[in-house]
C-alpha cells in the first residue's frame, strides 16, 4: 500500500496548477489539505462541503488520475469537511463521497469487495442534494414528499413511490433523502441501491450460499431505497426476494422509498401482489419539465460554471433560448451548459447566441421540437378567431396582419425554419417581410401587455 508525502503532494499540486490554470487552481485546488491515504482512499480536508462537492464533480477524476501516477492503489478520493468549519454544526466530520462514475476502474482488489459486503448500499453522488434540487410546478409534490421522508420522523406513508420519465430527478431526490438522513439521523441505517444492484447481490448470495446473510443484512436497514424498480420486472426469483424484503421491512415499520420510470400499475411483468403493495403508500409522479423549471435549473447551474470560468461573459437570452429549445430531459440540458462553457473558455470567446448555436448544433437538432409552421398558423388563427386562409392570404388589414406577424414570430422562435422558408409558407412573402414582422412583435412584446400575454399563451399551447 503506497502513501504520499507532503512533498509529493506539493509536486502534484504543481502539476494540477498547469493542468487546470491559475484561477481554477487558486479557487479549488489550493484550499485542499491532504490528510492521508487510508487503504485505497486518499483523504483531503476541505473548508466547506460545497467546495468538496464541486471539486469532486469537476476535478475528481483528474486528481485521482494524477495521484495514481505517484501512489499505487488509490481508487477513490474523499473530502472531509474541516471539523472547525463555520458551516452548520456537525457532530462529526462530514464525508463527501465521490460520484460513482468518478471512481477509478482498477483491477478488483480485496478491500473494496470486503467493504461492499458490509454495507450493501451504492455510493451517493455528492451533487445530488436538496440544496441543488430546483423546485417547480412539475416536481413540487415529489419534492415535498421527499422532504418529509428525509426528516426521518415517524413513518406516515410506506412506501414512497416516485415515478417519472428519464432525467427528471428521481435519482437526485433519492440521493438527497439519503444525504439528509445521514446528517439529521446518523443513527439510522440508510441503504440506497438500484434494483439492478439488488438483483446482483441476491444472485451473488445465492451463488455463494449466503442467503441468510443477505436476508439479515436487508432486514436490518432502517430506510431502504431501491431505484429503478422496473428493472426487476420479469425476473421472478428476484421479485420474490424483493417482495419478502419489502414485507419484512414494512412490518417493522421501516421506511421504504422506491422509484420507477412509470406508475406501479403500468409496470409489465411485475407480480400483482407487488404492484398492489407498491401502491399502498404514497405514489407521486415527476411531470415533464416546463419552461420555467428548465430556466430555473439552468440559472442555478450557471452559477457553478461562472465560478469555474470567472470572467466568461454570458449574453442575455442564451439561457432562455436553451430552456426553450432543449426540452427532452434535464441531463441533456446540463450537458449542453457544461459543453458551452468549456467550449467558450477554450476558444476564449464570450457565450453569445451565435456561439451557442454553433457549439450545440447537434444537441439542438436532436431535441428539435416537432412544432410545425402549419401548427402555429392554425393555433394562432384560432386564437385570434380569423380564418387560416386570411392569415396566409394577401390582405393587409390590421386584424389579419397582426396575427400573421405573431405567427411569423412564433415560427422563428419555435421552429428551425429560416426567414425565407417562413416567408414561403406565408403565401410566398419575402424574407424581409418576415423579418419586419418578427421585429415588430419583439417591440410590441415589451410595450403591449396583451401581446405579451397572447404570446405566452400560444407558446404554452403549442408546447403542450
Ligand atoms: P432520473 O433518475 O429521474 O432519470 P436524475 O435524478 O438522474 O434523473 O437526474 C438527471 C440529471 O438532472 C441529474 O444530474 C440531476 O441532478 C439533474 N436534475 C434533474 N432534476 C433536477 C432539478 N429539479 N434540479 C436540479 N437538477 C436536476
Ligand atoms: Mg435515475
Amino acid at each position: 500500500m503506497g502513501n504520499m508525502t507532503q512533498e509529493q503532494w506539493g509536486k502534484l499540486q504543481q502539476n494540477l496548477l498547469t493542468t487546470v490554470g491559475k484561477n481554477n487552481y487558486a479557487t479549488w485546488i489550493e484550499p485542499l489539505e491532504f490528510l492521508e491515504i487510508a487503504e485505497d482512499v486518499a483523504v483531503f480536508e476541505v473548508p466547506t462541503s460545497f467546495l468538496g462537492n464541486y471539486v469532486s464533480q469537476n476535478f475528481g477524476d483528474l486528481i485521482l488520475h494524477q495521484l495514481s501516477e505517484v501512489v499505487e492503489n488509490v481508487r477513490r478520493i474523499n473530502f472531509r469537511v474541516a471539523a472547525n468549519s463555520s458551516q452548520r454544526p456537525t457532530r462529526k466530520a462530514e464525508i463527501v463521497d465521490m460520484p460513482k462514475e468518478v471512481q477509478k476502474d482498477a483491477p478488483a482488489v480485496v478491500p473494496q469487495a470486503a467493504r461492499e459486503d458490509l454495507v450493501p448500499g451504492a455510493p451517493l453522488d455528492a451533487r445530488f442534494t436538496f440544496d441543488t434540487f430546483v423546485v417547480g410546478k412539475p416536481n413540487e409534490l415529489a419534492h415535498a414528499a421527499a422532504r418529509r421522508v428525509a426528516e426521518g420522523g415517524p413513518v406516515t406513508f410506506n412506501p414512497l413511490f416516485l415515478y417519472g420519465g428519464v432525467g427528471l430527478g428521481k435519482t437526485h431526490l433519492m440521493h438527497a433523502i439519503a444525504w439528509e438522513l445521514q446528517t439529521q439521523r446518523p443513527d439510522l441505517n440508510v441503504v440506497y441501491l438500484s434494483a439492478e444492484q439488488f438483483m446482483y447481490r441476491f444472485v451473488q448470495a445465492l451463488r455463494d450460499r449466503k442467503m441468510m446473510d443477505f436476508k439479515q443484512l436487508f432486514r436490518s436497514v432502517d430506510v431502504l431505497m431501491v431505484d429503478d424498480v422496473q428493472f426487476i420486472a420479469g425476473k421472478d426469483s428476484t421479485q420474490e426476494e424483493f417482495f419478502h424484503t419489502f414485507n419484512a421491512l414494512v412490518d417493522q415499520n421501516k421506511q421504504i422509498i422506491i422509484s420507477a420510470d412509470r406508475a406501479p400499475g403500468e409496470i409489465k411483468d411485475l407480480e400483482d401482489r407487488i404492484k398492489s403493495r407498491l401502491q399502498c403508500g404514497l405514489v407521486v409522479d415527476l411531470h415533464p419539465t416546463d419552461y420555467e423549471l428548465r430556466l430555473g435549473i439552468l440559472q442555478s447551474k450557471v452559477e457553478l460554471h461562472k465560478m469555474q470560468y470567472p470572467g466568461l461573459e454570458l449574453a442575455p437570452g442564451v439561457l432562455e433560448f436553451l430552456a426553450h429549445r432543449i426540452s427532452t430531459n434535464v441531463r441533456v440540458l446540463e450537458g449542453a451548459l457544461t459543453r458551452l462553457f468549456a467550449f467558450a473558455s477554450l476558444v476564449g470567446r464570450p457565450i453569445t447566441m451565435d456561439l451557442t448555436q454553433d457549439c450545440l448544433a447537434d444537441v439542438l437538432r436532436a431535441s428539435e421540437r416537432k412544432i410545425t409552421v402549419e401548427e402555429i398558423q392554425r393555433k394562432v388563427s384560432e386564437h385570434y378567431n380569423i380564418r387560416l386562409s386570411d392569415m396566409i392570404g394577401p390582405k393587409r388589414v390590421r386584424s389579419y396582419a397582426r396575427p400573421r406577424q405573431v405567427a411569423m414570430y412564433l415560427c422563428k422562435q419555435l421552429t428551425s425554419r429560416s426567414l425565407p422558408e417562413i416567408g414561403r409558407r406565408f403565401g410566398g412573402r419575402d424574407h424581409t417581410t418576415v423579418m419586419h414582422g418578427v421585429k415588430r412583435i419583439e417591440e410590441l412584446r415589451v410595450q403591449d401587455g396583451q401581446i405579451a400575454e397572447d404570446l405566452e399563451m400560444l407558446r404554452r399551447a403549442l408546447e403542450a
